[in-house]
């Protein structure tokens, strides 16, 4: 097993050939079983290793996105570990883009099945000491090339059953699909943990802090009154901000992560800022919900499932 960094998260990789190594990642994470695990392959032309009856899209996509944030499900190939993919015909591939992911990849001359080095259900690591305060021993080794340039998990697209599916919106924006895919959108059914889950990844509570989450959505001015209100009601609580909002409400006492100026550096630092904020044991995060274009649509998954649905109109 070795944590390594790629553009979106720190990934726990191993050999994806390897039913007993891939049962450490599992083990490791305290992952459930039915949660399958995305494969990563150097370059886009080794994907009928992995997948089989791979559609002219999925190379169309591979050629326009790869290496990048796209993760396609495709019909997974005989030799992949029934663990790997959770027992589904199908199996999530992706070719990272980065330089230590792409040399770790080439060395070890395998695909390496990798989901991010977190704690299952936990915010996703950004840096590698985040892999090393959720997992610890649990890893042998760590690959350390310091904080992730995008900060969010990929997009992820199934190509299995006719229509092409946003899965879940990350790294490469929805906009950005609709070039090659016209008239795709993202319409998410989430799940509580009382359903049985007929879909990988869609539990609606994931990506989370040890704080509650509340997130507020409106326009600027009441988006502030209301965090405003919220942290007087609650003494022990903290705030997610862009920083236009960190301005208008320095007057307050807050425990104030800042997620930057724009969706691009919020991806950036929302994980970090959200395991800052545990780190000062605050119980409540108030957060902004962003606007849902380019890659605040991803923002807005993670922070929804991190708030377990938790939203307030104002
Ligand atoms: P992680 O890398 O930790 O974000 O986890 C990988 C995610 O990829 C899973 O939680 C699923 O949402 C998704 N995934 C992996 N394999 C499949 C598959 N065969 N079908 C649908 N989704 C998948
Ligand atoms: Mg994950």
């Amino acid at each position: 097993m070795v944590a390594f960094p790629t553009e979106t998260v720190y990934g726990l990789g191993a050999n994806a050939w390897d039913a007993s190594a891939v049962e450490d990642i599992f083990r490791a994470k305290g992952r459930p079983a039915n949660d399958p695990l995305i494969v990563h392959v150097a370059e886009f032309d080794q994907l009928t290793t992995v997948a089989c009856d791979v559609p002219e899209l999925a190379w169309d996509l591979g050629r326009r996105f790869w290496p990048g944030a796209l993760t396609l499900v495709l019909k997974k190939s005989a030799r992949i570990p029934a663990n790997v993919t959770s027992g589904l015909e199908t199996v999530a591939v992706r070719v990272p883009d980065h330089p230590i992911a792409t040399a770790l990849l080439e060395a070890a001359a395998v695909p390496i099945a990798a989901p991010s080095a977190n704690r299952f259900s936990a915010p996703s690591p950004t840096r590698a000491q985040h892999v090393l305060d959720d997992l610890g021993d649990a890893v042998d080794i760590v690959l350390d090339a310091g904080e992730t340039a995008i900060g969010v998990e990929s997009t992820i697209l199934s190509l299995v059953d006719g229509m092409p599916r946003l899965l879940r919106p990350g790294g490469v924006p929805l906009e950005d699909l609709l070039e090659l895919i016209p008239g795709l959108g993202y319409s998410p059914h989430f799940l509580g943990e009382e359903d049985v889950a007929p879909a990988p990844g869609a539990l609606l509570k994931h990506y989370s802090p040890r704080a509650r989450l509340l997130l507020i959505r409106g326009d600027d001015a009441a988006v502030r009154a209301a965090i405003g209100a919220e942290i007087a009601r609650h003494p022990n609580s903290g705030a997610l901000v862009f920083d236009a909002d960190a301005a208008a409400l320095s007057h307050l006492d807050l425990k104030i992560e800042r997620l930057g100026n724009d969706n691009r550096q919020a991806a950036r630092r929302l994980f970090a800022a959200m395991r800052a904020l545990d780190a000062k044991g605050v119980d409540l995060i108030i957060a902004r919900a962003p606007r849902r274009r380019g890659l605040g649509l991803a923002l807005w998954d993670r922070l929804l499932r991190a708030a377990e649905g938790a939203v307030i109109d104002v």
